[in-house]
């Protein structure tokens, strides 16, 4: 008997990452696991649940020379693990829906078609994604492909948060304040109303701080307004990516030093950030530890940051009722979410330093006016449930 299963894939430039969950109300997780260096020197991770053991391996260059060879060797790899297991639906993570994808989507060859026109919006990840889904779709012809946006989340914040002051002829053309890691926000949001529902009727800024790394303010549930905008390179510095910069730097660096644009956006894409300004990685851990003042430069820079983008967020706000950390940084840097919290009292954050070193989920004293909170997010759950509901509904409708 086959036991029908969901599998979630997000494809970036050399990886791809996967879950697989069990259909059930709510998905259980039965393994996740990635592929990374795709097309250089592969190799394959994984946690294949319980009684099994971690895989880690190097893979032949041949086993995942592409996203199609990289699906083909996990999907191997789960055969062997769960032999009766057959996916009805998978999920993707798609980075951007455009003006238009403001939920999760079945993946029609029209949806596909609008999808691709996108492309030019985020060169770096969408034509992964996209390529994630032909390699689903040629290995799962029968299963549902569910498109789920980084960008969605965002797309019902107010107009003066959605324009650049360029021309009007450009937002029209969809050069607009998108925002990203919205799959990250409606995860913490929907804990927040589970564990914490008078939070999240409130206002709240979460901290998504990973290598990746963007802040959001959420009024009720719903994004206000988001440090990332057209792309995922605005707002903070994250691990190799610059966040906010004068644009006049691109003018300068293209004008008067002769660079090309592929130039400029190596630089600002994989040169800057964390690495950029140490000079010596884009992993905060390997920063905290190296004691030196460059790698110190980088960590006074990047809590500077979100301080100053808090207060901005909180001012969009009209206040503050919780400031919520996750991602890798945010859920594991004690030392971070101190420097970031101290003396933050004038807005209502006041935080418990045994809790915070404890990793406690309330790390704020009992006094604090407002919460601070770090809460794990789950990308790919959010990813599940909504490919899980896609395919009830899709169900339901042809009954
Ligand atoms: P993510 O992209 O969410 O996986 O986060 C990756 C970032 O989290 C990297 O910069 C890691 O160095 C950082 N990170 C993970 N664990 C810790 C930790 N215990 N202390 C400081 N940074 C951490």
């Amino acid at each position: 008997m086959s036991r029908p299963v969901t599998l979630t894939l997000n494809a970036g430039s050399s990886s791809l990452k996967f879950s697989l969950y069990d259909i059930s109300g709510e998905p259980a997780q039965l393994a996740a696991g990635l592929v990374e260096n795709i097309g250089k020197a592969p190799r394959l991770k994984a946690d294949l649940g319980e009684g099994e053991a971690r895989v880690a391996r190097e893979l032949d260059a041949a086993q995942a020379a592409d996203h199609h060879g990289a699906l083909s060797t996990v999907l191997d790899l789960l055969r062997q693990t769960f032999p009766t297991a057959r996916a009805s639906v998978v999920g993707h993570r798609v980075v951007h829906g455009g003006p238009r994808f403001s939920s999760p989507m079945v993946v029609t060859d029209g949806v596909m078609a609008e999808l691709r026109k996108l492309a030019p919006f985020a060169p770096i990840h969408q034509p992964h994604n996209l390529a994630g889904i032909a390699a689903a779709q040629a290995a799962f012809p029968e299963a549902l492909q569910v498109a789920c946006f980084d960008t969605a989340f965002h797309r019902h914040h107010p107009k003066a948060n959605d324009v650049f002051a360029l021309p009007r002829e450009y937002y029209d053309k969809g050069i607009r304040r998108y925002g990203f890691h919205g799959l990250s926000y409606e995860y913490v949001s929907g804990e927040l109303k589970r564990i914490a529902p008078l939070i999240h009727a409130g206002r709240v800024v979460v901290a998504h701080l990973g290598n990746g790394a963007s802040m959001c303010a959420i009024l009720d549930g719903r994004s206000v307004a988001s440090t990332m905008g057209f792309t995922a390179l605005d707002g903070l510095p994250m691990g190799t990516r610059c966040g906010q910069v004068d644009p006049g730097v691109i003018f300068y660096m293209v004008q008067q030093e002769g660079r090309t644009i592929d130039e400029v956006r190596d630089i600002f894409y994989n040169k800057s950030g964390l690495l950029g300004l140490s000079g010596i990685s884009n992993d905060m851990r390997v920063l905290e530890s190296a004691g030196v003042p460059e790698a110190n430069e980088a960590i006074d820079y990047f809590v500077f940051r979100i301080r100053r983008e808090l207060g901005g967020l909180a001012a969009a706000l009209g206040g503050l009722d919780a400031l919520v950390f996750c991602g890798g940084i945010g859920e594991n840097s004690r030392k971070i979410r101190r420097r970031i919290c101290d003396g933050l009292d004038w807005i209502g954050l006041e935080l418990d330093h045994d809790r915070n070193d404890s990793n406690a989920r309330v790390i704020s004293t009992d006094f604090s006016r407002a919460r601070i909170m770090v809460v794990p997010t789950n990308e790919e759950l959010v990813i599940a449930r909504a490919a899980q509901r896609l395919l009830a509904e899709g169900q339901a409708a042809t009954a």
